[in-house]
């Protein structure tokens, strides 16, 4: 007697199946389609960006409870806002920093600006801070701020000093200009990527970054980010990119 290796389910089971798929490809073309559901299945182009650590390993300079925050509100809702703005514009394919140059200056686009230039500031900052920041920066890096300052110390204090003169919320950069660097600070979501700078680190000076840990002294949080948080080596891999 043969057994047979495939064996065809039995005719009421075929039927049961096919009105399941029948059901299910309907569910699946109402989501698809753009319904209540939209949200929860398609992907957005530009989801949060994972932190390179822990949310308390940057503690006691900042606090696990202002990154958090920071992170899981503020970055998120400028990602969140973004997703909402490019759904069906040609912006959904674009990488953050085209978004940016394509939006900069533009009356009329300003909320793409805006929201893809904080996403952008803010992935970059995470990166620009470290565990094992602070210390001393690599050698090349070192030499260049030498030139360009006067000592490591001359440029860490005029980046505190760029983060305390930035009237308002905005952010203090270091940044090569050809083969200088320069401490500058922005307004609310500028970035020197406009200015056609290669950004080497930044410090977010907005209060939503400090002020849970600092309340209004931002000079001590901008000091004892650069003392013991600020990634040089963040920097000097920006420094070497093409
Ligand atoms: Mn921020």
């Amino acid at each position: 007697m043969s057994v047979p290796v495939t064996q065809q389910p039995p005719e009421r089971y075929r039927i049961e199946r096919r009105r399941f798929l029948k059901a299910a490809s309907g569910f699946a073309c109402m989501f698809l389609s753009g319904g209540l559901f939209h949200n929860a299945f398609a992907a957005d182009p530009f989801p949060l960006p994972p932190l390179p650590y822990p949310e308390d390993a940057l503690e006691p300079v900042i606090s696990a409870q202002t990154l958090r925050i920071h992170y899981g509100r503020h970055q998120q809702g400028y990602l969140h806002k973004l997703n909402g703005l490019v759904v069906g514009k040609p912006y959904a394919e674009m990488a953050l920093d085209k978004i940016i140059l394509t939006t900069a200056g533009k009356p009329d686009l300003r909320l793409y600006f805006n929201n893809a230039a904080q996403a952008w500031n803010h992935d970059f900052y995470w990166k620009s801070l470290s565990p094992e920041g602070g210390g001393t920066p690599p050698e090349i890096l070192k030499r260049k701020m030498k030139k360009a300052f006067g000592s490591v110390d001359a440029c860490k204090k005029e980046l505190v000093r760029a983060a305390i003169s930035q009237f308002g919320s905005g952010w203090a950069w270091l940044v090569s200009d050809g083969d200088t660097l320069r401490v500058m600070n922005t307004s609310n979501a500028e970035t020197p990527l406009t200015r056609g700078l290669k950004p080497l680190v930044t410090i977010d000076i907005w209060e939503h970054a400090y002020y849970l840990d600092y309340q209004n002294r931002r000079a001590n949080y901008v000091e004892a980010v650069l003392e013991k948080r600020i990634n040089w080596e963040f920097a000097m891999k920006n420094l070497n990119r093409r």
